[in-house]
C-alpha cells in the first residue's frame, strides 16, 4: 500500500453547514482527524479571505488541515481525491460522481419544515 492511500479526505462547507451545526462539526472534525482523516474546509467565500475563514473556524473550534476557497468545488474535490462532502447547496453535488458521498444540510431555504419537503433547488 502506498503511503497515504488509505487516508480518507473529508470536505466540509462553512456557511450553512458548519455555521448551522457547529457543535456537531467541532466534534466530528476533531475525532475524524484523530483517526487519520484529512479535513478540507471547502467554501465559496471571497477569494483571499482565508485568514477570516480560519478565524471563524477557530471560533467554532473546528479541526482542519486545508482551507480551500473556490466556487468550483466539484473540480477541486475530484482533483484532490476528496471522498465525502458535507454541504447545504445541491449545485455543488451535481458534478460529483457516485463514489463521492454527499451529506446535505437542511436549512429553511432548501427544506420546507412545515410541509416536510425538500424545496427544489432550481
Ligand atoms: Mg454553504
Amino acid at each position: 500500500m502506498e503511503a497515504g492511500e488509505d487516508i480518507l479526505k473529508i470536505g466540509v462547507d462553512l456557511d450553512g453547514t458548519i455555521s448551522e451545526y457547529p457543535g456537531f462539526f467541532r466534534l466530528f472534525t476533531r475525532v475524524m482527524a484523530q483517526v487519520g482523516c484529512k479535513i478540507y474546509i471547502i467554501t465559496d467565500r471571497m477569494p483571499g479571505t482565508e485568514a477570516e475563514v480560519g478565524a471563524e473556524l477557530e471560533k467554532y473550534g473546528i479541526t482542519y488541515h486545508v482551507i480551500k476557497i473556490t466556487s468550483a468545488k466539484a473540480r477541486y474535490i475530484l482533483d484532490e481525491g476528496v471522498s465525502v462532502l458535507f454541504d447545504d447547496v445541491d449545485d455543488y453535488f451535481l458534478e460529483l460522481p457516485e463514489k463521492v458521498a454527499v451529506f446535505k444540510i437542511r436549512q429553511q431555504y432548501n427544506f420546507d419544515f412545515g410541509r416536510k419537503r425538500w424545496r427544489n433547488s432550481g
